[in-house]
């Protein structure tokens, strides 16, 4: 057994055995980072979807190989909305560039965070009406 120096993420926890992988996580991809949590899970006029049945079938196109085809794609998404704007909303921390396009052509919209502007409309879950 052999003893070794990690890094860790101070919002999810995670482990990384060097430095920069860690700052690469931190400040790119921790969904656990105060600036990239959406506001929508706090907010009164979330609407998440819980029926597996309701889910929306997404497709869209990654560029392979040399020659540039471009192979579809599928991925199912809960069409979680906003009550207030009447849009159907998704976390965009993960998704690559090519699935983000198709989501907002089928009527998605980010949700909004800290770090993309944040949102007019938010309002506290708990505050009372
Ligand atoms: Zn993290």
């Amino acid at each position: 057994m052999e003893k070794i120096e990690a890094y860790k993420c101070q919002y999810c926890g995670k482990l990384y055995k060097t430095m920069k992988g860690c700052i690469k996580h931190e400040e790119r991809l921790c969904t656990k980072h105060p600036d990239r949590t959406p506001y929508c899970y706090h907010c009164q006029f979330y609407d998440p979807s819980y029926e597996s049945d309701s889910r929306e079938e997404i497709t869209y196109y990654v560029t392979a190989g040399y020659d540039g085809r471009e192979i579809p794609q599928f991925k199912k998404f809960e069409p979680n909305q906003c009550t207030l704007l009447g849009r159907k909303l998704y976390n965009n921390t993960r998704l690559s560039d090519e699935l983000q396009e198709a989501l907002q052509e089928s009527g998605y919209q980010p949700m909004p965070t800290p770090q993309s502007g944040g949102c007019k409309h938010f309002i506290t879950k708990n505050q009372s009406k």
